[in-house]
């Protein structure tokens, strides 16, 4: 069952006040501090733990938890529920442009996942929107990136769009969305150039690629591995560029997860799909209330 770990950490305050009829304001206070422990153990950076370990308090201390007959699980409920909701409630749709052709572009740091997760959006937004997708190959400053796509394409029959490196990325995408108008392919995925670190220059390129045609979604690719540090990329990207969602890719890992928590309570945007896998089939949508039961363990 969900939430095992966090009514297992508030066994030791329920144990130690049962007969006492009803929980003092203290014994929620040490229960918030069992959530704290088990955010921070989930990776959840440390500002968004206090932020949201206050406002559970709030609501615990301001309900009927006190009361109640069973505290505990009130108080694992209130947890999750709030959770949940910081993490955006109901699932994320793909926005879809009304005249095609719907521009996706990818943005995100090397070795996130950006090259594999467009392939593998592709291939769910094909199968289960019905869409046409066409890849487009505009990180030219890793050549492999080219070739991986072109592997990637070839493995899901989908075309790919590619120049080579000596065309510029703005360029490559403005005749990547022409071409996506004559070939009537309805969605252009655009891997855009990553780099080892945020810098001026990418973000001038993406903006210019940006400039184009208004993307109908700008995806940030961020690894969950990577934490604390996932939090500070989606900050500079939400600020710099401007993103309308993130995929959260390698959570088929051992993380726990924290790090939809930050991303999201800090850039404000749905986290709209999960990546499983390196297979081009491990992309799935994002459950807040999935993700919630595993942060906490
Ligand atoms: P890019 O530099 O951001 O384009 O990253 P790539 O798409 O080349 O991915 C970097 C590595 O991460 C590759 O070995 C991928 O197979 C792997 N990868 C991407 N997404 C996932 C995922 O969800 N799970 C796992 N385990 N590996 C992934």
């Amino acid at each position: 069952m969900a939430f095992e770990g966090l009514a297992e950490r508030l066994q030791g305050t329920l144990q130690r006040v049962k007969g006492k009829g009803k929980l003092s304001e203290a014994d929620v206070k040490e229960m918030m501090r069992e959530v704290r422990f088990a955010l921070i153990e989930a990776d959840v950076n440390l500002k968004v733990v206090k932020g949201f370990v206050k406002k559970v308090s709030e609501r615990a201390i301001g309900q009927d938890v006190m009361n109640s007959l069973t505290p505990g699980q009130q108080v694992v409920k209130i947890v999750k529920d709030e959770l949940t909701e910081l993490m955006g409630g109901e699932q994320s749709k793909v926005e879809f442009a009304a005249k095609s052709p719907t521009v996706i572009m990818m943005v995100g740091l090397q070795g996130a996942g950006k090259t594999t997760t467009t392939g593998k959006l592709a291939n769910v937004l094909r199968k289960k929107n019905n869409r046409k997708p066409l890849l487009v190959a505009a990180d030219i400053y890793r050549p492999a990136a080219i070739k991986q796509l072109e592997t990637i394409g070839k493995q899901l029959s989908l075309p790919v769009f590619s120049k080579g490196t000596d065309v510029s990325p703005v360029e490559i995408a403005r005749q990547a969305i022409e071409h996506a108008k004559e070939e009537h392919l309805d969605t252009v995925i655009i891997d855009t150039a990553g780099r080892l670190h945020v810098d001026e220059e990418l973000m001038q390129e993406l903006k210019d690629i940006r400039a184009l045609k208004e993307p109908d979604e700008v995806f940030l690719v961020v690894d969950a591995m990577t934490g604390q540090d996932a939090v500070n990329v989606a900050q500079s990207f939400n600020e710099l560029l401007g993103i309308s969602g993130v995929i959260l890719t390698k959570l088929d890992g051992d993380t726990r997860g924290g790090a939809a928590l930050s991303v999201r309570s800090v850039t404000e945007k749905p986290i709209k799909f999960v990546g499983m896998g390196e297979k081009l089939d491990a992309l799935e949508a994002f459950y807040p209330e999935r993700m919630a039961s595993r942060i906490l363990g």
